[in-house]
């Protein structure tokens, strides 16, 4: 059993020198338990929290210990009644090669319902936060605005085909031009703007000439500065990551923007997706529906074999991912 253990807290962007792979024989389980082998693990931004050693909304990771994300799996031994073999399973488990659970928050995955992968990914966690964020707390409505940075990215891609059901005119900022081909001929994007080769804020004002009703921020820093200064009466901003801002080793100071809301009336809300946990069930439902109905699609960036997680890890804040990244341990 490969498992990748966080050996020093990264300062800055993270390193390969954070991680190291160790070997261990396959776990046993006692009763109540489940075995469980990774088929997908997923990166996610928020991990580079949680390598801080700084409480946020989740408890810090331990130094020298397994790392953990979310993981599809199956079931390959099971003392818990709940659990047969050869169930694909979700859940937070290990960065490794099998994991032991005892079930709580192991969710039963459907291989006829979707691709399993889609489980950590549009109808998964990212899936549920875009949901929430932007109906819950952006309340679009047909004809209005909806401007999304990160708007390639796992989170993002489901925020604007949403925003696009619901009848709005959808701006993405992402940095690259290949991103926003395809957010434009796949997705049905209206605009999208290149933050590393435009300005921002005189992209926006001629590819959003209606201004901006609603703003899904995944990214904070200086996009968010411009995006702030274009907001229309009574604009929703839902503050769902600030991706821009995780490597920072100090803290980031912008304009103020307390005018812009205030001039506007806007409403500005941060969120996480815990939040919503009573409401998950309808979450995964809606979006599994729109998967199915083909109203919303996906991609996904897969790399093969649990030894390059780390990279996998660290090429979140090269943007080197279009849709949900993974890392695939082995076959389904
Ligand atoms: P993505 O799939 O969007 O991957 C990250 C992307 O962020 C990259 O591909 C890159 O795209 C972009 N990025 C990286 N560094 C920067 C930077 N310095 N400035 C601007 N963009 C950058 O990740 P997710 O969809 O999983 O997450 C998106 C955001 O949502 C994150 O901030 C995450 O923390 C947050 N989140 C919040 C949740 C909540 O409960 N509130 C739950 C889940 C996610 P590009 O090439 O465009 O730069």
């Amino acid at each position: 059993n490969r498992e990748f253990l966080l050996v020093n807290r990264p300062s800055g962007m993270p390193t390969d020198e954070n991680f190291q792979l160790r070997t261990s024989p396959i776990p046993g389980i006692s009763d109540g338990e489940v075995l469980v082998q990774t088929i997908y693990l997923s990166v996610d931004p928020y991990m580079r929290g949680r390598m801080s050693g700084i409480k946020t909304y989740t408890s810090p990771f331990e130094l020298n210990k397994v790392l953990t994300a979310g993981v599809v799996g199956r079931v390959i031994d099971s003392k818990n009644n709940e659990f047969q073999m050869g169930e694909i399973v979700e859940g937070r488990l290990n960065w490794a090669d099998y994991s032991v659970t005892s079930g709580k928050g192991l969710r039963k995955v459907d291989p006829n319902l979707a691709p399993i992968s889609t489980a950590l990914g549009v109808v998964g966690m990212p899936g549920l936060t875009a949901y929430f964020g932007l109906l819950d707390i952006g309340k679009p409505k047909e004809g209005e605005t909806v401007v999304v940075s990160g708007s390639a990215g796992a989170v993002g891609t489901v925020v604007g085909q949403i925003a696009k059901i619901y009848g709005c005119r959808v701006v993405g900022i992402t940095g690259s031009d290949e991103k926003n081909a395809y957010l434009k001929n796949e997705l049905d994007f209206d605009a999208t703007i290149n933050y590393k080769k435009e300005n921002v804020k005189e992209a926006l004002k001629e590819k959003s000439p209606n201004g901006v009703d609603v703003y899904f921020d995944n990214v904070g820093g200086e996009i968010s500065d411009a995006v702030m200064r274009l907001l229309n009466f009574q604009a929703r901003i839902v503050v769902c990551g600030v991706i821009s801002e995780y490597n920072n080793t100090e803290a980031a100071y912008g304009p103020r923007i307390q005018r812009f809301l205030l001039n506007r009336s806007a409403l500005m809300k941060a969120y996480i997706v815990s939040d919503y946990y009573e409401r998950f069930n309808e979450g995964y439902e809606q979006l599994g529906k729109w998967v199915k109905e083909g109203k919303l699609t996906y991609r996904e960036n897969i790399i093969d074999g649990l030894e390059n997680a780390p990279q996998a890890f660290i090429g979140l804040f090269h943007g080197e991912n279009i849709g949900k990244q993974l890392v695939k341990v082995c076959e389904e």
